[in-house]
């Protein structure tokens, strides 16, 4: 079966999607208000470049928040899951899973605060079967195309960030009464960008890392996937005791 697979990836009859964003120093990052501590951005600093600090080699240091760039949510990350798995500990089966999308992109496009509802779900269901068993939600809305800049990213104005989610009685359901493994998105968290005034806030970072299941996000290029069949490959770093950890994400699909 082994082989199949990687026959299938060799001639192309199986294609890996990346849905990864690019990791730079201008991959744009969350922003919390005052008086919130936030993140660093990610960046690199040469150690050597085949010169005199090391004539044959290039290498760098990298910093980093762990929720920077494509990334993913371990349930110690939020209060509600605080003795849950911290990213070393989520098993590695864990990390290769089924994978649906659902696409609410012309809801977005229509209005950037648009909140994903149960019914909306339930009716995906109905036209393509229930949700996986331990399995990806993967949350469509084609904010992927905004990635690359901050501010067009965040779309903030005076009132905060306004950017598509999930409703917190559709997070609470999802994470509470669906068997799906975890929420993946493609905005710069989980939760929608208004999420810091939803009743409870970053309903869910909330639901779903207090039900034990992860988060990953931003993704990119969703719109590559069909509605189910595909399979996903997470694949945070192990830091003992994160939080989270940028991550490879890729996607297999059969073509
Ligand atoms: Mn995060």
């Amino acid at each position: 079966m082994l082989a199949q697979l990687l026959a299938a990836v060799a001639d192309g009859s199986i294609e890996v999607v990346d849905l990864t964003a690019p990791l730079s120093e201008s991959t744009p990052i969350l922003q919390l208000p005052e008086p919130f501590a936030n993140t660093v951005p990610f960046s690199l600093r040469e150690i050597s470049r085949y010169d005199d600090r090391g004539p044959a080699w290039y290498w760098n240091d990298f910093t980093t928040g762990e929720h920077v760039g494509t990334h993913f949510d371990a349930p110690v990350h939020w209060a509600s899951g605080r003795d849950g798995e911290d990213v070393s500990q989520v098993a590695p089966g864990r990390l290769i899973a089924p994978a649906v999308v659902l696409d609410f992109s012309a809801q977005a496009a229509a209005d950037p605060d648009f909140l994903l509802e149960i019914e909306h779900v339930r009716d995906w269901e109905e036209a393509h079967g229930p949700l996986p068993e331990g399995g990806w939600l993967l949350y469509r809305t084609g904010w992927d195309a905004r990635s690359g800049g901050q501010e067009e990213f965040l779309n903030a104005d005076e009132n905060g960030p306004h950017t598509p989610g999930i409703s917190p009685a559709c997070a609470r359901w999802l994470a509470e009464e669906t068997p799906v493994l975890g929420l993946g998105t493609e905005t710069v968290g989980t939760d929608a960008g208004g999420a810091h005034a939803f009743d409870p806030p970053f309903p869910c970072h909330s639901f779903f890392l207090g039900a034990g299941k992860y988060g990953l996000t931003p993704l990119q290029g969703l719109d590559r996937l069909p509605p189910r069949g595909a399979a996903l490959i997470a694949t945070p770093l192990p830091i003992v005791g994160g939080s989270g950890s940028p991550a490879r994400v890729l996607a297999l699909v059969e073509r």
